[in-house]
């Protein structure tokens, strides 16, 4: 297997200057080991916003194959997608995170990939994580793709806009044969969090990563402040080059990844928390009711309490963390 993998360029092909001289950058400054990618297809939530030119655009690609060596990818969703790509003689396809989201889906595409006759040529298949949390949904996307005889390889491309470390490292462990790349574009929907999710690539030891890399990521017609330009990935690569060798504090990394995510996903439930009950508040006043219902509060106490006896933790942990949140809570009604 040809890891590690560095996958770039946009999240969109809009027109051939946009995917020529981006490839013609990130291959002067990257090489041609380089797999540069391209959306032809754009799966977007917006039906009002770009959607890809289409078929059009594999010209292009076939033109920065022809141009600068490098291997080139694009997103496919359906079946004539599939048989479109490969006519074009694109080098290797992936699949984006709303389609591995649903397994008839994708059993259609890799029935596609494995009946047609130029699949030999195919050099392998990213598969996303699905958009849901789900790693029994990804390791079988994965065996589906892989039952094609055609390599699969997996990216870890966060849960909407958050890493989900815990479901990238059951996959880690579980198949741990698979190449596991970090997309850390869609997965912190910022340019500012490139750099430091690479950080976390290196720790947990990925072998390899998918960059949204864009002439001008300002004009870039979709995912515009998460792409960055070509310069700006050969600082990052400079910064973090691959290939991250796994030692043994890589389990170690994996599991502190995990307590940070949980610990973020912490303190954004209780900044919630404190919103409701500022909500809460607004109604109380408007009905003269005093902050404190001392009947209300007794009521959630208890049923948390409970809660803690039936988790195993500590009820005077519990008990406590509960008091200084509901303290603040009133604190903030007043
Ligand atoms: C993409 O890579 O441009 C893309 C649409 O990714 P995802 O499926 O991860 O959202
Ligand atoms: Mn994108």
């Amino acid at each position: 297997m040809p890891a590690p993998f560095l996958i770039a360029g946009p999240c969109a092909a809009e027109n051939q200057t946009q995917v020529v001289e981006t490839a013609r950058q990130v291959v002067l400054l990257l090489g041609n080991t380089v797999i540069f990618r391209a959306g032809v297809w754009k799966p977007r939530t917006n039906p009002n916003t770009f959607q890809g030119v289409g078929e059009e655009a594999l010209l292009w690609l076939q033109q920065v194959q022809k141009q600068t060596g490098m291997a080139v990818a694009t997103e496919v969703a359906t079946p004539e997608h599939i048989e479109q790509a490969m006519a074009a003689g694109i080098d290797y396809l992936w699949l984006g995170a709303r389609t591995t989201a649903n397994p008839i889906l994708v059993q259609q595409l890799a029935d596609t990939i494995a009946r047609l006759p130029q699949n030999d040529t195919l050099r392998g298949v990213f598969v996303k994580n699905p958009v849901n949390e789900d790693v029994q949904l990804w390791l079988g996307d994965i065996e589906r793709i892989e039952r094609t005889g055609v390599p699969a390889m997996a990216i870890h491309r966060g849960c909407a806009h958050r890493p989900c470390w815990a479901m990238a490292h059951t996959f880690r462990l579980t198949r741990p044969d698979i190449p596991l790349l970090l997309d850390p574009s869609h997965l912190g929907g910022s340019a500012a969090k490139i750099m430091p999710l690479m950080h976390y690539a290196r720790d947990l030891a990925f072998d390899g990563a998918m960059i949204e890399t864009h002439l001008a990521p300002q004009d870039a017609l979709s995912d515009a402040p998460q792409q960055i330009t070509p310069l700006r990935l050969k600082n990052v690569m400079d910064t973090y080059p691959l290939p991250y060798g796994s030692t043994e504090q890589t389990e170690l990394s994996w599991l502190r990844a995990e307590i940070d995510e949980i610990d973020d996903r912490l303190w954004d439930c209780i900044a919630m928390r404190m919103k409701v009950s500022e909500r809460i508040g607004q109604w109380k006043k408007r009905y003269d009711i005093p902050p404190l219902q001392q009947s209300r509060f007794n009521e959630i106490l208890e049923k948390r309490i409970e809660w803690a006896e039936q988790n195993q933790l500590p009820r005077t942990l519990v008990e406590s963390i509960f008091r200084d949140i509901h303290a603040a809570s009133l604190k903030r009604q007043e």
